[in-house]
């Protein structure tokens, strides 16, 4: 093989594109993976985050708050480590059975629920009084090895210590086995022959082969890639499972230094497609939301260091449509509204049962960390995450049927490890 050939590429280095990179690697497949962003090393702090975030694409849609990020890792750099597996009412209809993968990822990623002195007082408080209402709440899985945390409830901005499993874990050992990583190296295009992909060619007219091509870098990119490539099915409709952050003063208490989303409940998912986890924004994300909402929002800051925060979270309807370069539109519908309002509901009960006075309650902006489901099984590709066109495949977030409304890190790990396993078996030609 020449230099610049390739058993398989992998465009973008989320948790998806490290999986897959990862696990051909393994196979003893020559691997490629593309990465647009750096790798930034100085995490724990504002300023990192914010170089991480694509501020630009931010700014754009500054009316629907969606957040795109761009390092290698990808979004799991920044998550909460928070675990949950592919949910079944997701995947089940499509005859899609992932268990195998998700029980090789959680023993991988260390799926563990944190002890109490790690999930912190606020927490446990807020669990009580949930549980005390009639709620289910529970320690929740992390993918947070408790030995190396310090309990800093820091996880949003990178873990310091190495403790939060992120794409890095498995992108690394991608390159220790013998992938090439290429950082700030964005693909522009792909290179298609005779109906089949063999190949890629970044912003800087690189070009790179490979037998089996892999989109993993994102629900934007990848649509751009697939319409350039003539599936204009892609990015018709888009997922960011809307979230509200909700603020409220209990006494004696607050979320600063408790570990985000390691109690909460999973009870009005099934049913009602909703999610209730403490977590709060740090100082800059809440600035940053507060000030997209209007000015007043920004007096809500007075509180900031009191206030407990719980998220809620819901599985939003597909709307949408991926425009042009970073344009998109995102608009919120009322049965996405009724969703959050319910929760923000249930959420302000267990505020004033752990002692808040309700005039305290501040439900935020929606905002979108979950950018989903423009490239989607069923539509775009089929189970087998391949495209129309031969040695083709997508394989991150962008590809779930509908918005997942949980978190996201665990499945597309699941995903990455059974595309792997297809990859190994197709013969490309
Ligand atoms: C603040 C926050 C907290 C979260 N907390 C949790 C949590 O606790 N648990 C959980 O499970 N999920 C969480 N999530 C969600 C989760 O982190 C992401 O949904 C998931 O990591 C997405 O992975 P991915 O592989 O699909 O894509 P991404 O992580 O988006 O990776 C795509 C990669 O492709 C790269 N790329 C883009 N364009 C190009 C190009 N042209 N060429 C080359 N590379 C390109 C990008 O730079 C990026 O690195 C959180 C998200 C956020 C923002």
């Amino acid at each position: 093989m020449k230099n610049n050939e390739y058993d398989v590429i992998v465009v973008g280095s989320g948790a998806s594109g490290c999986t897959v990179a990862r696990e051909m690697t393994r196979k003893g497949k020559k691997v490629l993976l593309i990465e647009k962003g750096g790798r930034a090393e100085w995490l724990g702090n504002t300023i990192t985050v914010a170089r991480m975030i694509d501020i630009p694409t931010l700014l754009r849609n500054y009316k629907d708050i969606v957040i795109f990020v761009n390092n290698y890792g990808g979004a799991s750099n920044i998550s909460a480590g928070s675990a949950l597996p592919p949910p079944d009412k997701i995947f089940g209809p499509l005859g899609i059975d992932l268990s195998t993968e998700t029980e090789e990822a959680r023993k991988e990623m260390g799926v563990n629920p944190l002890p109490d002195e790690l999930i912190g007082e606020n927490n446990l408080r807020l669990m009580d009084a949930a549980n005390s209402l009639g709620y289910h709440w529970r320690k929740m899985d992390k993918f947070i090895d408790a030995s190396k945390c310090t309990g800093s409830g820091n996880c949003m901005l990178g873990c310091k210590t190495g403790a939060k499993w992120t794409g890095r874990v498995f992108g690394d050992e991608a390159i220790k086995g013998g992938a090439d990583l290429m950082l700030h190296t964005s693909v522009k295009s792909l290179i298609i022959e005779n109906g089949k992909a063999i190949g890629v060619e970044t912003t800087k007219k690189d070009r790179f082969y490979g037998k089996q091509i892999v989109l993993s870098a994102g629900g934007l990119t990848n649509v751009h890639l697939l319409r350039g490539a003539g599936i204009t099915d892609a990015g018709k409709g888009l997922a960011c499972d809307w979230l509200s952050f909700v603020q409220a003063v209990v006494p004696g208490t607050r979320t600063i230094g408790s570990t985000p989303m390691s109690v909460g409940t999973l009870e009005h998912y099934d049913d009602d497609g909703i999610v209730i986890l403490p977590v709060g924004p740090n100082w800059a994300l809440f600035l940053g939301i507060a000030a997209l909402s209007g000015p007043s929002h920004l007096l809500k800051f007075r509180n900031f260091f009191k206030y407990s925060s719980i998220m809620v979270k819901i599985q939003d309807d597909l709307t949408g449509t991926i425009g042009k370069g970073r344009a998109f539109k995102k608009p919120m519908t009322e049965n996405d509204r009724k969703k959050i309002d319910k929760g923000v509901q249930i959420v302000t009960q267990i505020f004033k049962k752990a002692g808040a006075k309700e005039s305290t309650v501040y439900p935020m902006k929606p905002a979108g960390a979950h950018p989903s489901a423009t490239c989607r099984i069923g539509q775009v590709i089929d189970n087998n995450l391949a495209t129309q066109i031969k040695n083709l495949f997508v394989c991150d977030a962008s590809v779930f049927p509908q918005a997942l409304g949980a978190p996201v890190v665990w499945t597309v790990v699941s995903l990455g490890k059974r595309l792997a396993k297809h990859l190994d078996t197709v013969v490309s030609g």
